[in-house]
């Protein structure tokens, strides 16, 4: 199979039979995510795969002791919009960077259920998956692989083979579903008791999507050309009803639409969005990137060793049907409206609406593992604090996912998926790179078998 697994394999069993009975985790300081505080000076005791007990004082305990002394141990993050289309590569980087749960949001469900199982297995390292597999778009889908829908009498059955045949977790509606689709959609997911999460379609309101009951809304689509003062101009335009044809280029609605932004129109929709059960995932990472992708300082990124051979080619714009023909203007835009987009996350945060953090991978320039952490800085950029940009990583995601039993903060009985940090990421979010030990199911996975994940990739 990979390459990879003949180094890790012989470490994997040579760490499980040394510490998967019991390790102490001796005098840490514990990240508390739900209160965005310190618990100072505590032993954290792992047995098997889950958090036994943590105490000041485990001298009752006998097994390997870690010196967590000066150091910060923090839920394993979670990034919730991943394409994982390869394991080979991905996986080393996620664990590498201490993310130990993942939402997939477009891939392969034969791969997907396969690496669940050899997760499961511990015949290779990897995350928590949840996944959507297929996408669930109209008559014409935008990417080959996703689900084809042109009439609501197709829905009840494609969602009961998703569910129980592919064994999806959950189903993404993408950008091409006529509304009829769509609305038919939300109706049998709730009969069929799964959610449904995605893209705002083109033909859907941000507030429809709400009340329809679409539980995670990605990107920010829509935000800013929701709040345009030109809105009604436009919607009658693509739909033919003006002659100005000029709008019908999509960089002349959204230059448009930019220009014409309210921020009251933006006001009026996010208040009515908290009174929703909505999640955000803006995907700030992409965002940024799909503006940027030009620059040196994207082209030249030195993690492009990480990812597959190949790749740096698939990133040109020159070679992505999405952006092989966009002028110099869309780029400028996109930076302009993504500096907009900051802010809007910023106002989505202060009126309640949770957020989720998600990167998008491998979409140009955002990679697995180590952009998780980018989209954690934008966070605070945003104006959220390091303790509440930190929550979307973690406690968030296992809300959103109701996993609170298992996952998302260091507690008693919880799995032991935790990261082990050199510097406190509530005073500066950066410092959830200061990785010292990830801890994956109560496996230990120290400072060197995490460089030389990385190092097998550059080798490659
Ligand atoms: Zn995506």
């Amino acid at each position: 199979m990979f390459r990879i697994l003949s180094v890790i394999i012989p470490l994997l069993f040579f760490s499980l039979k040394l510490h998967s009975q019991l390790f102490i985790i001796e005098h840490t300081n514990i990240v508390d995510v739900k209160n965005n505080k310190l618990i100072r000076d505590v032993s954290v005791v792992v047995e098997n795969s889950r958090i036994k007990d943590i105490q000041k004082n485990t001298s009752g305990y006998k097994g390997q002791v870690i010196d967590g002394k000066n150091k910060y141990l923090m839920p394993g993050l979670w990034d919730m919009h991943t394409h994982t289309w390869n394991a080979r590569y991905f996986f080393p980087l996620l664990i590498a960077n201490g993310v130990t749960g993942i939402r997939d949001m477009f891939g392969s469900m034969d791969s997907i259920n396969r690496w669940k199982k050899e997760i499961a297995e511990g015949k290779i390292l990897g995350p928590q998956i949840y996944a959507s597999g297929p996408l669930l778009d109209g008559p014409k889908p935008i990417w080959p692989g996703s689900v084809a829908l042109s009439h609501e009498n197709q829905v009840a059955s494609i969602i009961d083979s998703l569910k129980n045949k592919l064994k999806v977790d959950f189903l993404k509606v993408y950008s091409l579903l006529p509304r009829s689709v769509y609305f038919k959609i939300a109706e049998e997911s709730k009969k069929q008791n799964i959610s449904f999460v995605g893209h705002l379609p083109n033909q859907i309101t941000i507030l429809e999507a709400a009340h329809a009951g679409q539980k995670s809304q990605e990107h920010l689509l829509s935000f800013i050309a929701e709040s345009a003062d030109s809105a009604e101009y436009i919607a009658k335009a693509s739909k033919n009803l003006l002659t100005d044809s000029s709008l019908k280029n999509p960089l002349a609605r959204a230059q448009l639409q930019f220009a014409t932004f309210n921020p009251s129109k933006l006001s009026v929709i996010i208040d009515k969005l908290a009174k929703s059960e909505t999640w955000i995932c803006p995907t700030l990472v992409v965002n940024n990137s799909i503006g940027r992708m030009r620059d040196t300082i994207f082209t030249n990124d030195p993690r492009i060793q990480y990812m597959m051979p190949g790749m740096a080619n698939r990133w040109n714009p020159a070679n992505d049907f999405r952006f092989k023909s966009v002028p110099d203007t869309y780029y400028h835009l996109q930076q302009k409206m993504f500096d907009l987009q900051l802010k809007i996350v910023k106002e989505i945060h202060e009126k309640g609406i949770p957020l989720l953090a998600g990167t998008d991978y491998p979409n140009p320039y955002c990679f697995p593992g180590f952009s998780l952490h980018d989209e954690l800085l934008w966070m605070v950029k945003a104006g959220l604090t390091p303790g509440e940009a930190l929550q979307t990583a973690t406690l968030n995601p296992a809300r959103f996912l109701a996993i609170t039993k298992d996952y998302g903060t260091v507690e008693k009985g919880k799995i032991a998926n935790l990261v082990l940090l050199e510097k406190n990421p509530l005073e500066n979010i950066e410092h959830t790179k200061t990785i010292h030990m990830v801890i994956l199911k109560g496996q230990l996975l120290g400072k060197e078998l995490l460089q030389q994940l990385l190092q097998q990739l550059k080798q490659d």
